[in-house]
């Protein structure tokens, strides 16, 4: 099995916590299987986590936003990842998704729940409200999209970019923990860093698309080339500059609300985590099946 390239994987020690950690410098991650779900968030998400092992993996599309934190939830290995890295350094346009998605599946995830802060298109759905998103649509620019640029064309099934089984999991931990989310929906993702201006603003809302933000695309589609189920749970964090008037979303009104809403999302995580069945009976693990994948997965 190729090469996850060179993983190098250096055991740092999280928080001072157990200094003989798993020292993994240099192995060969293939095939390892230190975790099964994988979080991309804020690093307010997993901080009550105790952290069992900290890991920088290295992989062939460079470092990941930050090195793995496992944690253990209810039973269940979690790497988690902060998307925008520690200090928060990588804008939407410059997070090493590529990376990030090829070091989950390279300590073994298979399921990944990517948290993510959004706006609202509509006046439905005022910040603080919790949604579960069953479409994409795409208008980044210039982000690298693909692990396959060589050895042919690999063309994976997107047309449901989300795994249905994470997404109803999500639904359902949501509710039971009486958050009721919204529990379908279309989230454009722009290129940013820049916020909307109206008129596009309006545009997105008019085809009918009711969420917006930056980092769900390409994600989303990296996680789907890698056969890995991704489950989107968005917090809508504003209104964007179209649905109401006013000066339009500001950076600071984003962190606060989602500041205030972390602890509560952070449950509705551990409970999906919680029920989230080990073995995968949807269709992403086949996402690759009778597809000539040039390359060989970690
Ligand atoms: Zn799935």
């Amino acid at each position: 099995m190729a090469d996850v390239a060179g993983a190098d994987v250096a055991g740092a020690d999280p928080a001072g916590a157990d200094p003989a950690g798993v020292d993994l410098a240099g192995a060969d991650l293939a095939g390892a299987d230190l975790a099964s779900i994988g979080v991309i968030g804020g690093s307010g998400l997993y901080k009550f986590v105790d952290a069992i092992d900290e890991i920088l993996v290295e992989t062939p599309y460079g470092a990941p936003s930050a090195p793995l934190v496992i944690g253990e939830v209810a039973g269940r290995r979690v790497a988690f990842i902060p998307r925008h890295g520690r200090d928060h350094q990588f804008p939407p346009h410059r997070i090493p998704y590529r990376a990030n998605l090829w070091a989950l599946r390279s300590v073994g995830v298979r399921q990944v729940l990517a948290p993510s802060a959004v706006g609202s298109l509509t006046p439905d759905y005022g910040p603080g409200t919790l949604a579960v998103p069953d479409q994409v649509v795409d208008r980044t620019s210039g982000r690298a999209q693909t692990f396959y640029d060589e050895g042919g064309a690999v063309h994976v099934g997107f047309a449901d970019p989300y795994c249905p089984v994470g997404r109803s999991y999500a639904v359902a931990a949501a509710q039971e923990l009486g958050w009721a989310p919204v529990s379908s929906g279309t989230l454009v993702i722009i290129e940013g860093p820049r916020f909307s201006t109206r008129a596009e603003s309006l545009w997105y809302a008019a085809q009918g698309w009711t969420l917006i933000g930056m980092t769900g695309y390409p994600e989303a589609v990296l996680a789907r080339e890698l056969a890995l189920c991704y489950t989107t749970i968005a917090l809508v964090t504003d209104t964007d500059a179209g649905v109401e008037e006013g000066e339009g979303v500001t950076q600071a009104e984003v962190f606060r609300v989602f500041a205030e809403n972390t602890e509560r999302l952070r449950d509705v995580l551990m409970r999906i985590i919680e029920g989230l069945p080990e073995e995968r009976d949807c269709p992403c693990p086949h996402a690759l099946d009778g597809l000539n994948v040039p390359i060989a997965l970690p």
